[in-house]
């Protein structure tokens, strides 16, 4: 068997860019609704919110849990939008795959193996994909290693999701690592996206590393996009607004003719 058909699912496929785009966490559903009308206006088709947060600090909002994943569902059934959001615990991961599309395992939870164990059990019985994010001080092969936990109990659609490591410099939150692309190319049939959003830290610079990621020839990217970053519970500081998430899907569009792609 073509090992890349068996891999490449729904989630990505060859001949388009797929956007992710959508709040960092699910606030109300004022707030998901109307970003949400923003991400199906752009012609994407998958839309990203926390329900429940791994938050580094114990006093942040940590997420409307099963609500958030409601206001997720009823979001993505409204617009046409395929739903992604985070499992960051054994306990909530059925409830999460009741209701989402795409299973997002996060940074902090790269190594947590009964975790990924656990998700990948799911993801192959409810036939979901998984959004693996690399670990912010993670080798590629500890990353890839870590793929092979969520295909154990069989075939599962694994996108790796490369968003920042943990380097000396302060002026971004994290160092992309777009050489991660690249050498995942040479070592695995994983279909591989970019997260600018957390690398960066901030949404000036979230713009400039999307274009760069394409060109270095990422499958897509996921984006945090918020109809009111100013208001926003989570990283509203690396949210793009409306006009901005408007104005970078333009340029991934002129950048994607060039390489033959569509976005999606
Ligand atoms: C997220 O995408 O909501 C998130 C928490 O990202 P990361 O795990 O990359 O920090
Ligand atoms: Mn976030």
């Amino acid at each position: 068997m073509d090992m890349t058909e068996s891999i490449i699912g729904d989630l990505v496929k060859k001949e388009y860019i797929t956007i992710i785009a959508g709040p960092c966490a699910i606030e109300s559903w004022e707030q998901l609704d109307n970003t949400a009308r923003v991400v199906s206006s752009l012609g994407l088709s998958y839309l990203r919110g926390g329900a429940f947060k791994p938050r580094t600090s114990p006093y942040s909002f940590q997420g409307l849990e099963e609500k958030g994943l409601e206001f997720l569902k009823k979001a993505g059934e409204k617009y046409g939008l395929g739903t992604v959001t985070e499992v960051t615990d054994t306990v909530n991961a059925d409830i999460v795959a009741e209701y989402a599309d795409v299973l997002q395992i996060g940074t902090r939870n790269m190594s947590n193996f009964a975790l990924l164990k656990r998700v990948g059990e799911i993801a192959f019985l409810k036939k979901k994909a998984v959004i693996l994010k690399r670990g912010w001080a993670s080798t590629i092969k500890e990353w890839l290693l870590a793929s092979e936990y969520l295909t154990l109990k069989g075939d599962v659609e694994v996108i790796l999701c490369e968003r920042g490591i943990r380097t000396f410099d302060t002026n971004t939150r994290f160092t992309l690592d777009l050489s991660a692309v690249p050498v995942i190319r040479k070592m695995s049939k994983l279909p591989i996206i970019i997260d600018p959003s957390h690398a960066m830290g901030q949404s000036d610079l979230v713009t400039p590393m999307s274009r760069a990621a394409i060109a270095v020839g990422a499958d897509g990217l996921i984006v945090e996009t918020h109809n009111d970053p100013v208001k926003a519970l989570c990283d509203g500081q690396q949210s793009l607004d409306p006009r901005e998430m408007t104005e970078l899907l333009k340029q991934i569009k002129s950048l994607a003719s060039v390489i033959g792609k569509k976005v999606r």
